[in-house]
């Protein structure tokens, strides 16, 4: 069986290379994002894999089963970016990797928290230069602060374990409540109570109808002044030019976030010598209080082995006409 597989980096390539002795498919690795434009480089493949950034809509899906492709197996959990609809339409099967590593998202939210909290990124540069100042780092005792947690699945219930460790109270909202997560003292409460109460929100649900723009001008507005938010989960969650707008007013105390509404033409590239004409993302870098990663949450040894192992294992499910566990219907 022939795969290929987009939006490759060297990194995906060394952690395919280092597993796919065990199984006895052929790889082709292709840098670029899969999209209708690039479709046609799937001509003689039956599987496509992709990852957050490839755009598998409507068009894109024609194409690939033009080409013959009758699997495309996502090396993520989120699925926001294939049309799942046209996917069955034309028969073509779509398998994912629902959890590879919840602790890699939840430290990671973490690391943001900690950094926009105690501003460790700026101590580190003010002291390499010789600059041993406290002005502007202070910070805030995360001990005893109530912590809003949106959406406790997976990696939302590794998170509330993690910041539990803290000393913070944690409340939370989900369509469906976790008993663990209550047995550990989370207590769920509707949505806007979370937006009213919480210090620091964190938000590790899906991108779908319902929650997309979650965090806009409304919600914003029944939030505590100073409140700091946290977003490791999908960009679209957030509605940019409204927190822009929350962080010039001072509204919004901190920003911080892994995941941009429009990262798909900037994220997980070195960008450094061009113009960048994404001007929301050059406002957020502007504010001293914003803290931005490039979709890295996931990136730890732990979770790229597992992602390329069950990858590696979906396909080998569809290859030998075997229940796909991970399909998404
Ligand atoms: P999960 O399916 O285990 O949990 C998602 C939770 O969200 C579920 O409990 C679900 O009931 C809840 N939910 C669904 N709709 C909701 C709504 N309208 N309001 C509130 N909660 C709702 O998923 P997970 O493994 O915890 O991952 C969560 C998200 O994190 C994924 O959808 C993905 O977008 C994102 N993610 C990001 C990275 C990264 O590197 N930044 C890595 C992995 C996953």
């Amino acid at each position: 069986m022939k795969i290929a597989v987009f939006s490759t980096k060297t990194y995906d390539q060394d952690y395919f290379e280092k597993h796919a002795e065990d199984y006895n498919y052929k790889f082709s690795f292709f840098e670029t994002a899969l999209n209708k434009d690039t479709a046609n480089l799937s001509i003689g493949f039956e599987a496509v894999c992709i990852f957050v950034n490839d755009t598998v809509d409507k068009e894109t899906i024609k194409r690939l089963s033009e080409n013959g492709v009758k699997l495309i197996a996502l090396r993520c959990a989120g699925f926001n970016n294939v049309d799942l609809e046209a996917a069955k339409e034309h028969d073509i099967k779509v398998v994912r990797v629902p959890v590879y590593s919840p602790p890699a998202v939840a430290e990671h939210a973490m690391a943001l928290i900690l950094t926009l909290n105690r501003k460790t990124h700026k101590a580190y540069n003010r002291v390499r230069e010789g600059n041993f100042s406290l002005k502007n780092l202070i910070g805030f005792n995360l001990s005893g602060k109530t912590i809003g947690v949106i959406g406790t699945g997976q990696i939302g219930a590794a998170f509330s374990r993690v910041i539990k460790g803290f000393g913070c109270k944690v409340i939370a909202f989900d369509i469906s409540k976790s008993d663990e997560l209550i047995d550990l003292g989370v207590e769920y409460m509707p949505l806007d109570e979370v937006f009213k109460q919480s210090d620091v929100l964190s938000l590790h649900c899906p991108l779908n109808t319902h929650t997309r723009h979650m965090i806009n001008k409304k919600s914003i507005a029944l939030m505590k002044k100073g409140v700091m938010i946290i977003n490791t989960s999908r960009g679209a969650l957030i509605n940019t030019v409204d927190v822009i707008e929350g962080l010039s007013n001072r509204k919004i105390g901190y920003l911080g976030i892994d995941v941009y509404e429009q990262e798909e033409n900037l994220f997980f590239e070195d960008l450094s010598e061009i113009i960048i004409q994404d001007d929301l993302i050059l406002r957020l870098n502007g504010f001293p209080n914003v803290l931005i990663t490039s979709h890295q949450a996931y990136f730890t040894k732990e979770a790229m082995d597992q992602i390329t192992i069950t990858t590696l294992d979906n396909i080998k499910a569809f290859a030998n006409h075997l229940e796909l566990a991970n399909e998404i219907k």
